[in-house]
């Protein structure tokens, strides 16, 4: 199977998982987590029609990045982020999902180039409440929330969630519902929030059927990773 074999497949499912679960498939984007892949295989999938990559580590983004100037890449940068490694990554991203510690927001926003358009925010909410997670606790999302939208060169567009790992559908959905439900009482809040990025490669369906806007599919494209 190739790169483009498994883009033509992902595709027609998130089709079939969107009128399965009655929603418009153009409100499912495809992310392609390219972490630990080569510049060819993203090249592949770029002349299949893909245009989002997400990268988990800041030097492999920006070296990436430099490698594929001459393609008109999104990159959405969907790992942990350090404060000494904000800078770049702000001058270089469209989104940032895992977005779950105010001064980095913050480093962000002072470091987003004034020739670029907002950068697109998501705030990691560590769902299934796991000590070993990141995120922020769902109690505290709204309060952090409103600290993000004080900040004029970030764009708070939604939550992202890696929840904890379930084989199970029903359970699956679970989570995912749970983080639905806190986007929409955010938005009752008054905020305009319009990204669920949420599911991989193994909880596609479930996140589909629950509202995700973005899935984030790095294994189903690409393949294993190496180490
Ligand atoms: C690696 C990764 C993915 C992709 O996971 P797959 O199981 O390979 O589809 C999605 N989101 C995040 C945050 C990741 O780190």
């Amino acid at each position: 199977m190739t790169v483009r074999d498994n883009l033509q497949i992902i595709g027609t499912k998130l089709d079939q998982f969107a009128r399965q679960y009655q929603r418009s498939a153009s409100d499912i984007q495809l992310l392609a987590v390219s972490k630990r892949h080569s510049i060819t295989a993203i090249r592949e999938a770029y002349e299949a029609g893909q245009i989002l990559f997400g990268e988990n580590y800041v030097q492999e983004l920006l070296d990436k990045a430099e490698q594929l100037s001459d393609l008109n890449i999104k990159w959405h940068f969907i790992g942990p982020l350090q404060s000494n490694k904000t800078k770049k990554i702000a001058a270089i991203a469209d989104w940032i999902h895992a977005i779950d510690r105010i001064k980095i927001a913050q480093r962000l926003n002072d470091q987003r180039p004034d020739d670029l358009l907002r950068l697109n925010i998501c705030i990691q909410v560590n769902i299934s409440k796991e000590a070993s997670k990141s995120g922020i606790l769902p109690e505290d999302v709204i309060t952090f929330a409103k600290e993000i939208a004080n900040m004029p060169k970030l764009n708070l567009r939604g939550l992202m969630v890696i929840p904890a790992a379930e084989s199970d559908l029903a359970k699956q959905r679970k989570a995912f519902a749970k983080t639905a439900k806190l986007l929409a009482e955010l938005n009752q809040q008054g905020f305009k929030l319009d990204t669920l990025s949420m599911g991989m490669s193994g909880d596609m369906e479930a996140a589909i059927a629950e509202g995700a806007t973005i899935v984030r599919i790095g294994t189903a494209i690409f393949g294993k990773r190496e180490g």
